[in-house]
């Protein structure tokens, strides 16, 4: 039964990755997420059922499109296959509870904001504002279920806050903003999924990721000082890291300290 479920979750990530994979590429053109229908957009023959099936038609295909044989992106079915994957791991962390939903949601969400700002270095406040409702949705479902709320509207405040404050204080102190607008956005919808220890714990490990790989990049020459990098795509990787290991990184601190 379990392995029947899984499979079930891990399909169903396939099919929405491929879903986000439309969202990520009309959202930054502006375009309707709903219409057209999907189409090659080399070609714009419209795209039939068994084109469209995840990670399978990439292959049948040989990665290239059916009509004009124009080469199609390695990139589709590995976000597909990431989201499969990663809806999987919710499910196999959280089980079959709400929680689960709410973290599918939540990586949904990074999904789509983080591929768009590594593409055009931008946030966009559809992206976001959809994350905020989502996460005020299951701020009231707690509301229901008479827990406490607390720790997710902190965290929302402490998400966007730290955030907030380093962008005024970079732009007295240095005179440039360092950071944008757009990750004091998602950090404030990660501190509401998240709530107040685990937004810190997500802070700190993007600050890390950010740090390190900043420093490679510039390193390996492929970018320079003076080059933008989005830290958006670091805030989603550490907000997901934080959704699987974030309580472990809590109590690991915590016995380091009482020894
Ligand atoms: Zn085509």
């Amino acid at each position: 039964m379990n392995l029947i479920i899984s499979l079930f979750v891990f399909i169903t990530g396939l099919i929405f990755g491929s879903f986000f994979n439309v969202c990520i590429f009309r959202i930054q053109k502006g375009e309707s997420i709903s219409y057209p229908p999907s189409h090659c957009t080399s070609c714009n023959n419209r795209l039939k059922w068994y084109d469209l099936i995840p990670i399978l038609s990439y292959v049948f295909l040989k990665g290239k499109c059916r009509y004009c044989k124009e080469k199609i992106s390695l990139r589709y079915p590995t976000v597909e296959l990431i989201t499969g994957i990663l809806f999987y791991l919710v499910y196999f962390k959280y089980g079959l509870a709400i929680l689960t939903i709410k973290f599918i949601v939540f990586i949904s969400i990074l999904i789509i904001i983080g591929m768009i700002d590594f593409d055009t270095t931008d946030v966009y406040f559809s992206t976001t504002l959809t994350g905020a409702i989502f996460g005020v949705v299951f701020i009231l479902a707690d509301v229901y279920f008479k827990n406490s709320i607390t720790t997710y509207v902190l965290g929302g405040i402490i998400g966007g806050g730290v955030i907030a404050l380093i962008i005024i204080g970079s732009k007295i102190i240095i005179g440039t903003e360092g950071m944008g607008w757009g990750d004091a956005e998602i950090c404030l919808v990660v501190g509401l999924f998240l709530g107040f220890k685990l937004t810190i714990v997500m802070l700190m490990i993007s600050f890390v990721l950010g740090g390190i790989i900043g420093i490679v990049l510039i390193a390996m020459k492929i970018k320079t000082r003076e080059d933008y990098i989005p830290f958006g795509p670091f805030i989603v990787l550490a907000a997901i890291l934080t959704t699987f290991f974030g309580q472990d990184i809590i109590s690991y601190y915590l016995n380091m300290l009482i020894r």
